[in-house]
């Protein structure tokens, strides 16, 4: 007797791959062929466009019979080669010890006199006020990194790629090496489940070689106006027009949140912040390390950021009791310094 035959097209890349699978087959078995045909570790594969008959959640057991395929035939697959992955997080060897220094200014006449009275009180009630989830406990004498999200360590916009080629190369290996000297904490301005599904989707949320202590969204974010005015004044503008003009205003990440709270652990002394957007730093321009925007780009990234800030988080780590020791916003300049010296004879 003939079993029944389930056939459609799986397409990737640019690729088709016919499918012509007994009925009964499970979903773990087209994964697993799948992984054959492309290298993508079926933890990693997804499949759009496939939806179970009864309305059920697709699981590996499930057989394919049970599935609805769509009308056109034709399955989309989205994920990246494992030897891809391993790539990208992979140690560089030939991390040169001299760094070009792309960073750029921020104008502190701008934040003049920023810290008013009406600011202080927002302060306080945040303090007060803010729900910490506590992922896992603050842990006594370590230092602490906080990390922005967007553009720092992961780029949404890569749209069409599995989220671990979004993820900035080197993030699990700089994290699993900082661990044990630094608490982790992710700070973005999103909200919550956003954050949450990112990090999952990063694996950085699973990984058992680190623990993040907490994640602060954009509820604990401070909006300030600065003193510099949207628009440029010209000349020609009447006295009148001047005055409607309105003064920038944006988002910023007060740490000092995080040391009022956690007094016994955090502090001035011992917090980087580590972010894309200098103005972040507005209220703690020492504790700021200013890194480079990564934009993934098509192929696997060259980008080796994250390889140097694991290095000099570690020398820091290993030298200075205070860490606003060195000029953070311009930190490839004094790891390139630091290394000039480490190196001369
Ligand atoms: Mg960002």
């Amino acid at each position: 007797m003939n079993e029944e035959k389930i056939e459609f097209t799986i397409k990737w890349k640019g690729k088709s791959f016919p499918i012509s699978f007994l009925s009964t087959s499970t979903v773990e078995e087209l994964k697993e062929y799948l992984y054959i045909a492309t290298k993508i570790n079926p933890k990693h594969q997804k499949l759009l466009g496939l939806k179970s008959n009864k309305n059920k959640k697709i699981t590996n057991n499930l057989a394919l019979k049970d599935l609805k395929i769509p009308k056109s035939k034709k399955v989309m697959l989205m994920g990246t080669p494992e030897k891809i992955i391993q790539k990208v997080q992979e140690i560089p060897v030939d991390l040169p010890l001299i760094i070009d220094d792309l960073d750029f200014e921020y104008d502190n006449e701008e934040y003049k006199n920023i810290r008013t009275t009406e600011l202080e009180k927002k302060l306080d009630s945040f303090v007060e006020n803010l729900e910490i989830n506590i992922i896992n406990k603050p842990r006594a004498g370590k230092k602490l990194v906080v990390f922005d999200i967007d553009k720092t360590v992961f780029d949404m916009k890569g749209i069409g790629s599995s989220s671990l080629e979004l993820t900035r190369p080197g993030l699990h290996p700089m994290l699993e090496r900082i661990y044990p000297h630094y608490d982790i904490i992710f700070w973005s301005q999103t909200k919550w489940n956003w954050i949450e599904a990112k990090l999952f989707e990063m694996g950085v949320l699973s990984n058992p070689k680190f623990g993040v202590n907490f994640v602060l969204d954009i509820t604990s974010m401070l909006k300030i106006t600065s003193n510099y005015y949207k628009k440029r004044i010209s000349k020609s503008m009447t006295k009148e027009e001047k005055e409607k003009l309105e003064k920038r205003k944006h988002w910023i990440k007060p740490l000092e949140i995080i040391w009022r709270r956690y007094p016994d652990f955090y502090n001035e002394k011992n917090t980087i912040h580590i972010d894309d957007l200098g103005r972040n730093f507005v209220l703690n321009p020492k504790n700021g390390l200013l890194i480079k925007q990564f934009i993934k780009k098509a192929g696997i990234s060259q980008d080796k950021e994250l390889f140097y800030l694991t290095e000099y988080l570690l020398y820091i780590a290993d030298h200075y009791d205070d860490v606003r020791v060195l000029d953070h916003k311009h930190w490839k300049k004094e790891w390139t310094r630091i290394n000039q010296s480490r190196f001369k004879n």
